[in-house]
C-alpha cells in the first residue's frame, strides 16, 4: 500500500529506498512552514490527528502561536521561530511550505516569497523530501477564461500593486518545476482560491473577514467598488483536505483547489447579514487597483484525480467563522501579534 518510501518516514535515511518486511506504516516527519497562520494551524491539527511528527517553522509575520498553542507539550509537535527566507537545516520526509505574507495589506510589505520557496525546494533537494507549495488562484490575474481551469495561463500585471504576490507566485511555481526537473524532488502544487474559516486574520482586510469583524462591531460593512465582482468562498477544512489528498497522491498538479460557489461582494454582504445582523449596513468605497474581475475555480481536474471536492457551503460555514470571531474580538483579549 505505501509504495514510495516517504510514506514510511525514512526521507532521505532509507539508501536503498526498499521497503523494510514487517514494518507498519510509522509516522511522517513534516515540516509546514507558515504553521502558525490560518491554513496552515488547521492542517497540522489534522497532521497530529493522524499520528505525524510536524516542525512548525514560522516568523509570526502574520500567525500567531495561539494558534497552535494547543499542541505544546506534544512530543509530536514543535515550534521553530524562523525566517525562511535563512536557509534551514532539518530532516524531514515531507515539506508544506505555506510561509508567505498573502493579504494584500500584507504581501506588498514582504516580497520574500521567492528566496523562501528556494530555501525550502533546497531543502527538499538535500534530505529527498516531498515538497508541496501553496500557490494561489492569483497566478490567473484578471482572468479571461471563466471559470479557470489549471491549463489557463493567466492575465496578469507584471509592475502592478499586486505582482509581487501574483508574479511572485508564478516565479515559485516555475522554481519548483525546475527543481523538479532539474534535480528529481519530488513538488505538488495547488493553486488555492479565497479561503475562510476560524482563526483567519481579523484586521488583514480580506473580504470576508473585514465582513464578519464589521456586523459584530456594528461597524458598516466596505464594499469596494460596484460590488458585483465575483468570489468564490471555501471553508478551510475542505481546503485541508485537498492539500492532504494531494500531498499524499500521484500527481504533481497544479490542482485548483477551491469550493466553485461564485458569489458578488453584494451577495457575500447579505449572506453575512443574514448570519449576523440583518440591519448592518454597507458602504461603498473605490476599490484598489487591478482588482480581479471575476474568480471561479474549475474543479474537474481534483475531482477525478485526487478524489476531492468541497463539502461545506459558504451558508454551513460562515457560522463556524462567526463563533470564532465573536470569541477573539469579545470574548479574551489575547488578539495581535507575539
Ligand atoms: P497566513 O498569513 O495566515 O499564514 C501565513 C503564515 O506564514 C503566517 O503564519 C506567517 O507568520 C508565516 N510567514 C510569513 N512570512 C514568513 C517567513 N518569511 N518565514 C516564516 N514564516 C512566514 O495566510 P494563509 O491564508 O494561512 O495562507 C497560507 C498559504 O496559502 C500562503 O502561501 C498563501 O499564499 C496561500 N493562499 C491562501 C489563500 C487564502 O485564501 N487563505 C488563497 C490562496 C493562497
Ligand atoms: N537550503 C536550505 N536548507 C537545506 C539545503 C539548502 O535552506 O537543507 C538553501 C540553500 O541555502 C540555498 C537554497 O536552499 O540558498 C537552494 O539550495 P540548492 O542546494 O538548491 O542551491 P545551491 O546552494 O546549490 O545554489
Ligand atoms: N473587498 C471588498 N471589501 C473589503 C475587502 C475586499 O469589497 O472590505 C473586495 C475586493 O475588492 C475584492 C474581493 O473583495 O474584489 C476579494 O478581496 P480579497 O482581498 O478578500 O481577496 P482577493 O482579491 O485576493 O481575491
Amino acid at each position: 500500500k505505501f509504495s514510495h518510501p516517504h510514506q514510511l518516514g525514512f526521507g532521505s535515511f532509507n539508501p536503498t529506498g526498499k521497503i523494510p518486511l514487517g514494518l507498519k506504516r510509522k509516522g511522517l516527519r513534516i515540516v509546514v512552514t507558515g504553521g502558525a497562520g490560518f491554513v496552515g494551524s488547521h492542517l497540522v491539527d489534522r497532521l497530529i490527528a493522524r499520528g505525524d511528527s510536524v516542525i512548525v517553522v514560522d516568523n509570526f509575520f502574520t500567525g500567531r502561536k495561539e494558534n497552535v498553542m494547543h499542541h505544546f507539550g506534544n512530543p509530536n509537535f514543535e515550534l521553530i521561530r524562523h525566517d525562511v527566507v535563512e536557509p534551514l537545516l532539518l530532516e524531514v520526509d515531507q515539506i508544506y511550505h505555506l510561509a508567505c505574507p498573502a493579504s494584500p495589506v500584507h504581501y506588498k510589505f514582504n516580497p520574500t516569497n521567492v528566496v523562501g520557496t528556494l530555501n525550502m525546494l533546497g531543502l527538499a533537494k538535500r534530505v529527498g523530501a516531498r515538497f508541496l507549495l501553496t500557490s494561489t488562484s492569483e497566478v490567473y490575474g484578471d482572468p479571461l477564461q471563466h471559470p479557470q481551469k489549471e491549463t489557463y495561463w493567466g492575465n496578469v500585471n507584471p509592475i502592478g500593486v499586486r505582482s509581487c504576490y501574483d508574479e511572485g507566485k508564478r516565479t515559485v511555481e516555475t522554481l519548483t518545476m525546475d527543481y523538479h526537473r532539474g534535480a528529481e524532488v519530488e513538488v505538488r502544487i495547488a493553486r488555492i482560491f479565497n479561503t475562510y474559516g476560524p482563526r483567519m486574520c481579523i484586521d488583514d482586510g480580506r473580504v470576508v473577514s473585514n465582513f464578519v469583524a464589521q456586523a459584530l462591531r456594528k461597524e458598516p460593512l466596505t464594499v469596494y467598488g460596484d460590488g458585483k465582482q465575483t468570489r468564490s468562498f471555501q471553508y478551510v477544512s475542505d481546503l485541508v483536505e485537498g492539500l492532504m489528498r494531494l500531498m499524499e497522491g500521484e500527481h504533481i498538479g497544479p490542482f485548483n483547489l477551491g469550493n466553485p460557489g461564485e458569489f458578488t461582494m453584494l451577495e457575500l454582504a447579505e449572506v453575512v447579514q443574514e448570519t449576523i445582523d440583518p440591519n448592518a449596513k454597507i458602504e461603498f468605497r473605490p476599490n484598489t487597483e487591478d482588482d480581479p474581475h471575476k474568480r471561479k475555480p474549475d474543479i474537474g481536474r481534483a475531482k477525478e484525480l485526487l478524489g476531492w471536492e468541497p463539502r461545506v457551503s459558504l451558508r454551513n460555514g460562515l457560522p463556524l467563522m462567526v463563533s470564532d470571531f465573536r470569541q477573539r474580538i469579545f470574548g479574551d483579549h489575547k488578539e495581535g501579534r507575539n
